[in-house]
């Protein structure tokens, strides 16, 4: 029913709920408080303990409005027969008529001691008598989330009284068993009591239950969404023998680590099913994951079908390329990229050879691969999302067959939402790096200290290094010099200065706004070390890959979020020697300063991650819709995360059970899915 015809709304307020999400009566039963409170029972005044939540009844024995001073305040005096204490309102002026002498009242709040006097500030309080008696209940209760338009209280004189009779008719979706084994009170009492708790204790237990219900429903559309991906037509099984392991072992001129094996043989017992493979890969920047992904491109080869690698970006698939290109040497596997450069009749040909399987390894980006190309037989598509997240969602199933899925990405993905936005993936880590990498060293250097550190990149340029200078902006910016008083230095700017302070070195700009052949032209003379200082904004995140690039200065590093510092520092550290890693920001931000401390202390790709998420949140870490990432009324997959593992363990359980949720009990279930996600899962049509 539309919230519109509920007591209370009427078509105008029908249309603030709107804006707050809230449409039917449904939504009504789910527009959940963002508070509690509780009130106490009254103590005497004598048994009260300062600092904890404390309420009294008491007779007001005197009051004194002081208008001057720094805070206009109300004071007043309350006694029971145990004792007597101070009331202080803050501009309470308003309160002057309101509160006598000789009135019964409840107060509800902290007490403290001031001046050796037992005192409330600003506490709530309801008179018992008089023409402004109140009910004491009414300070307690849930405050709802109010928009500029609908006060929290209005809200919750709509909701409260119709809450028992909706939540009597909600379905429950487990039965009695289960939620006695799992510890959920029922569905109804989970709505109520979260509307309208007895206590703290159910409320908790509300909580519980109907966080478990929205992840339980979210990791089961997961889990339905694998069914169908694994279910929805075979892919080809890739036999691996001990003459194809030690050919393809060949074509690398290093011995794999124990990592790198671990994965390749999770990926090997994948591609030897017919269900395909899905599997998300994931490890640093310079962890190997290429080398992997390329073994299972082979074995794809091996049995005679086609591998297609996809990048994000062209740089990133120009460079899978080299790399595939310098394993490949002399080798009889036909390969081919595909740009945007490539056009005309030798673009038709490359696109014939794909659909006539005269090609065995296809490199490109997303969107090109997709457009217009017919692949005769893919065994695997293997899918670099490197830090841009959400490609393979986009990344679709080649038009009517279902090769085996690889993707990769080189952000440490916190546990958490490696089980939400990529929750219908296994997953595989390489955890360690190939040995023998140097050390990256990294430094918050304070603004006092910059000629020192530019001494030293001197040093280290003479001997042959080279670095990256980053900028968070291209132009420095009036508008933000007006704003904060303080320009923030910008890239295209800094260059010129650059240029002056290392006079006796190559100093170069690069930004994403410049022509794509230009860019081309500096990247490629950084890379052939022509080039001794690269300026530049974060456009080097992706793509460049410079061993002899020792040197990394970041500046306004307070600008960037942990796991963008933890990218672009991952642009250096590559080669053979140590690398530096200069973070420069001048900030007094306790949690900025936590930020970079972090930084400096570790390389862990994964605790920065946690960190991050811990301190911004999911939605901060990746733009949630783009990613994919479920938006969740009142659970919180970090808080959360031991619900998490439960609900996602029982969902996948009860899909292997009954894949289609046929089965009678499981009707209500499945309703409620249908419900959450329309028909995106196809169980509608089952229904
Ligand atoms: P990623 O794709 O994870 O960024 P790559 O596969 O490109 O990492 O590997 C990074 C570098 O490490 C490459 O230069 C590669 O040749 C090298 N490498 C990969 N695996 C090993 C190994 N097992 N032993 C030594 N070097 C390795
Ligand atoms: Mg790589």
């Amino acid at each position: 029913m539309p919230v519109q015809y509920v007591k209370g709304v009427g078509p105008a307020r029908a249309k603030v709920f709107e804006d707050l999400g809230v449409k039917t009566l449904a939504d009504l039963l789910e527009y959940f408080p963002r508070d509690w409170v509780f009130m106490p029972d009254p103590v005497k005044i004598r048994d009260i303990h300062p600092g904890e939540n404390t309420t009294i009844a008491a007779m007001i024995e005197q009051t004194d409005f002081r208008p001057f001073g720094r805070q206009p305040m109300f004071k007043t005096t309350v006694a029971d027969d145990t004792g007597v204490c101070q009331i202080i309102w803050f501009h309470g002026g308003y309160l002057k008529n309101k509160l006598n002498p000789g009135q019964a009242i409840v107060i509800s709040g902290k007490p403290t001691i001031y001046k050796h006097q037992l005192q409330f500030t600003n506490p709530k309080f309801v008179i018992l008598d008089g023409q402004s008696a109140a009910d004491p209940q009414s300070l307690a209760g849930p405050v709802y989330p109010a928009s500029g338009r609908l006060a929290g209280r209005q809200i919750k004189k709509i909701i409260q009284p119709i809450i028992d009779d909706l939540a009597d008719i909600v379905p429950d979706l487990y039965d009695d068993r289960f939620r006695k084994k799992t510890e959920l009170i029922t569905r109804p009492d989970a709505f109520k009591w979260i509307h309208s708790p007895p206590d703290a204790e159910k409320l908790a237990q509300a909580k519980r239950r109907l966080k478990y219900d929205e992840l339980f429903l979210m990791q089961l559309g997961l889990a339905l969404k694998r069914y169908k991906m694994q279910h929805f037509s075979p892919a080809p099984t890739m036999k691996r023998t001990d003459k194809i392991d030690s050919r393809i072992r060949k074509r690398f001129p290093f011995l794999l680590t124990a990592d790198q094996d671990n994965v390749i043989e999770e990926i090997v017992a994948d591609m030897s099913k017919s269900t395909p493979m899905n599997r998300l890969l994931q490890g640093d920047v310079g962890s190997g994951k290429t080398v992997v992904a390329l073994y299972a491109a082979l074995l794809a080869v091996a049995n005679k079908t086609q591998a297609v690698i996809m990048a994000p970006t062209e740089i990133l698939a120009d460079q899978h390329f080299l790399s595939i290109e310098r394993y490949l040497k002399d080798s009889n596997v036909k390969r081919t990229l595909i740009t945007g450069g490539i056009t005309g009749t030798k673009r038709t040909e490359i696109t014939r050879k794909i659909s006539t399987s005269q090609i065995d390894i296809i490199v490109g980006t997303v969107a090109l691969i997709q457009k217009d190309i017919d692949f005769a037989n893919p065994g695997i598509v293997i899918i670099d999302e490197q830090h841009k997240f959400g490609v393979h969602q986009r990344a679709k199933l080649i038009k009517g067959k279902t090769p085996h899925r690889l993707v990769m990405t080189a952000t440490p993905i916190p546990r958490t939402l490696a089980m939400t936005a990529f929750g219908d993936l296994d997953v595989s880590i390489i955890k360690h790096c190939p040995p023998g990498r140097p050390k990256v060293v990294t430094r918050w250097v304070a603004p006092q200290n910059r000629l020192k550190a530019y001494d030293f990149i001197r040093h280290r340029l003479k001997a042959k290094k080279q670095a990256y200078f980053v900028y968070p902006r291209i132009d420095s910016d009036l508008y933000d010099y007006h704003e904060t008083g303080s320009s923030l230095k910008a890239a295209t700017q800094e260059h010129k200065l650059l240029t002056e302070q290392f006079k006796e070195f190559k100093v170069e700009l690069l930004h994403g706004q410049m022509k794509s052949d230009r860019k081309q032209n500096i990247m490629q003379r950084f890379r052939k070390g022509q080039i001794d200082v690269l300026v530049s904004t974060i456009v080097i995140e992706v793509g460049l890959d410079v061993p002899n690039a020792t040197i990394m200065v970041i500046e306004g590093a307070d600008r960037f979020g942990l796991a963008q510092l933890h990218q672009l520092r991952g642009r250096i550290g590559r080669g053979q020697s140590n690398s530096y890693c200069l973070l420069f920001a001048e900030t007094e931000n306790e949690i900025t300063k936590n930020r970079l401390d972090i930084m400096t202390r570790t390389n862990d790709g994964f605790k920065i991650a946690e960190h991050d998420l811990k301190i911004r949140g999911p939605g901060e870490l990746f733009s949630a819709r783009q990613h994919g990432l479920p938006d969740l009324k009142i659970a919180n997959i970090v808080e959360d995360f031991d619900l998490l593992t439960l609900a996602r363990k029982n969902a996948f359980e009860l899909v292997s059970a009954d894949p289609m949720l046929a089965k009678p009990k499981h009707r209500n279930i499945r309703n409620a899915l249908i419900a959450k996600f329309g028909d995106k899962l196809g169980l509608v049509d089952v229904a």
